[in-house]
């Protein structure tokens, strides 16, 4: 998903040059899509800009459709532009503090340098702070307020009218003689008492972007060499403690531990030294994991547990920090379950962080064994399908950090359709092409399966019931590209109307139990959808966030495709809940001919007290079994007189609204 400006145009000759189409603030406000983990940026969840139908004169289409967006999109992409537009370069001379900590504030003081072809009278230079996570809006008229910035020109015989034109958006008109090569303008953002506030997510390479309308005719470019900033971590204060879901008897089992800040930041500098506290009988510890400042606040820690059962195992850190495991099955022939993120975002889209950031995070601070970074295709300052060099910085990031058998990363992008909902596409091999959503070959979701058909490859619908834009659910989904859907992310669960932490603007009907009851066969996933470069812990930052458990023999790209299309899959909106479900013989995900027995069992070990476990029979609850606090819980239900064409999956939720969905089993 989405939130974020948009309004660049696509690469031109020359290089360096990206054009802005005017930004109209009042669709600007609409498209800074709430989510709950930017509360200070986010409009209200419910904001009407999310249930408007289309304007009068929109073409029809879904309901839900933002042809408002649509409109933007391509008028920003026909937009033309004068040389002067995007000209001249811009840096930073300074930065106080020297280390800025996400969340504080900081002063910085930016130079900007007309290029060879000038700034015309009434022509203009812009600031715009990331548009997203709580950097101040700069402005010129309140001088202890944060976010108050001075405007310098050099020489003095300049003439400038700076104004703050929409939320982190200053422009500074040109009222007198030509700019031309050689003059200089600087901005002190944060120069008052107040200073700047920051992004409260830490990354390395955020930018400040300076664009320019050479020419004074509403259309502007964005710098390329805009200048950038790292935000770095607060202080530590959480640990994390994950392990594998499934562990063998007698295997060495693989403790990863991540201190955090408060917003679920890595990379604080940590010493001291954490311990593994009273393991119990049959488990044995690889010596103490000593942090030095140079591990970032993170390690891991090599265990063994011979006897079989559940376990939890705790940690004490340095400062008195503690962490309890996600619960650890140890058993000989439980299928082993690989954690995955499919669905996230870097600052190459709207999201936060570099690449490498995100697959870092995803493998040594989440303990993920499976990741995506999948960036919209058109939408943020610049556009991924617009930027040859952005995709290759996202293959690139995904080779590299490609390792079979233990960390296995997918590469995809957004499918950022404001007409038929966004879908994200995951290729199961090296190489992949972005099919941009706004390109008309591939500006419906049959026409983008069409050009992946043959590939390995998949698609997801997400947040479909509503959030910033529904899943048009009219079009059935492609049964060998998108047998699966994303059914929890940061932006809340599209399941049904009872779900935990129902998604926001959801539309009666347009849930995935909907979709189901329309007879389509849908597996279930969670995934972040983070823009927070916090791939797999989503939901440290958020009310409830997205993690896909994928059931599969080994960490590899064609197992983990084929356990996709078999739907060997449940979502959880965060926690490492365990979650076996089987109709009979017949595991989750399957499609049977007939039921030999029609005993659902299920068993669940939660990471916290269960609420109730639901089984949910074709469209309706059929029976909840109480969780009376416990952590465990094991399920038996008769499903008698089932028929072709019925469904059946269970949804685990605990006390403090983590869930887990198990995928559907599908009668004949
Ligand atoms: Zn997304
Ligand atoms: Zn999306």
């Amino acid at each position: 998903m989405a939130w974020g400006m948009a309004g660049t145009g696509r690469t031109r000759q020359p290089r360096w040059r990206h054009r802005l189409g005017t930004l109209s603030p009042l669709l600007l406000g609409a498209l800074l899509v709430g989510c709950p983990s930017s509360p200070d940026d986010s409009v209200p969840d419910a904001s009407p800009a999310f249930t408007t139908g289309p304007p009068a004169a929109a073409p029809t289409g879904p309901t839900g459709a933002r042809w408002e967006i649509v409109e933007m999109l391509r008028d920003a992409r026909d937009l033309s532009h004068h040389p002067s537009d995007g000209g001249g370069h811009a840096s930073i001379e300074s930065s106080e503090p020297p280390t800025i900590v996400a969340g504080g504030t900081g002063r910085f003081t930016l130079l900007y340098e007309v290029g060879p072809h000038g700034v015309a009278t009434n022509g203009m230079i812009f600031l715009q702070v990331s548009p997203f996570w709580g950097w101040s809006t700069p402005q010129v008229t309140q001088a202890t307020a944060p976010g108050y910035t001075t405007v310098t020109p050099i020489p003095g015989d300049i003439a400038l009218e700076p104004e703050t034109l929409d939320r982190q958006l200053l422009g500074i008109r040109n009222v007198g003689r030509p700019l031309a090569l050689g003059d200089r303008i600087r901005l002190v953002y944060g120069a008052g008492a107040g200073a700047a506030r920051v992004d409260r997510y830490a990354e390395r390479g955020a930018r400040f972007w300076i664009a320019v309308d050479g020419d004074g005719d509403g259309v502007r470019a964005v710098l390329s060499d805009s200048p950038t900033v790292d935000v770095t971590a607060g202080p530590p204060s959480r640990m994390v403690l994950t392990a594998p879901t499934i562990a063998r008897p007698g295997a060495p089992l693989r403790l990863t531990v991540a201190i955090l800040d408060a917003a679920g930041n890595a990379g604080t500098p940590v010493t001291g030294t954490i311990i593994v506290d009273d393991p119990p009988d049959g488990v044995s510890v690889e010596s103490p994991l000593v942090l030095t400042p140079d591990d970032l606040g993170r390690g891991t820690l090599i265990a063994t547990a011979t006897e079989p059962g559940v376990l939890r195992l705790h940690v004490t850190g340095p400062g008195g920090l503690r962490a309890e495991s996600n619960p650890i099955i140890v058993s000989a022939e439980a299928p082993r379950v690989l954690w995955a993120d499919l669905h996230g975002h870097s600052h190459l889209s709207d999201g936060t962080g570099t690449p490498a950031d995100y697959f870092t995070y995803a493998r040594d601070v989440a303990a993920l064994d499976v990741a995506a970074l999948t960036d919209h295709d058109h939408w943020g300052i610049l556009k991924l399908d617009e930027e040859p060099t952005f995709w290759e910085a996202i293959r690139a990031a995904t080779a590299r950090f490609h390792s079979p058998g233990r960390f296995v990363t997918l590469l995809g992008y957004e499918w950022t359709s404001w007409i038929y909902g966004h879908r994200h596409v995951l290729y199961f091999e090296d190489d992949g092409e972005v099919l941009s959503s706004i390109d008309p070959r591939y500006e419906s979701p049959r026409q983008l399966w069409q050009a992946l058909a043959g590939r390995r490859a998949m698609t997801f619908a997400h947040h479909s019931a509503g959030g910033p834009i529904p899943t048009d659910w009219t079009i059935p989904p492609d049964p060998v590209l998108e047998p699966i859907t994303e059914i929890a992310s940061v932006h809340g669960s599209s399941e049904a109307q009872d779900t935990p932490s129902r998604i926001y603007a959801a539309i009666p009907g347009n849930f995935v139990r909907d979709a189901l009851d329309r007879g389509y066969r849908l597996g279930f996933v969670g995934s972040g959808d983070s823009h927070d470069g916090h791939p797999g812990l989503a939901h440290l930052g958020a009310p409830a966030g997205g993690v896909a458990a994928i059931i599969a023999d080994e960490a590899t790209r064609p197992a983990i495709l084929q356990a996709l299309r078999a739907r060997r899959t449940y979502a959880t909106n965060g926690p490492r809940i365990l979650l076996q479900v089987a109709l009979g013989a017949h595991p989750m995900g399957s499609t049977i001919a007939a039921p030999d027995d029609d005993t659902l069992i299920a068993r669940v070990v939660a990471v916290n007290p269960l609420a109730r476990v639901d089984v949910i029979r074709s469209g309706a609850v059929a029976a909840s079994f109480r969780g009376d606090g416990a952590r465990e819980s094991a399920v038996q239900h008769k499903l008698a007189d089932l028929r072709g064409g019925e469904y059946v999956y269970v949804r685990a939720v605990q006390e403090d609204g983590g869930a887990a969905w198990s995928s559907p089993i599908f009668i004949e």
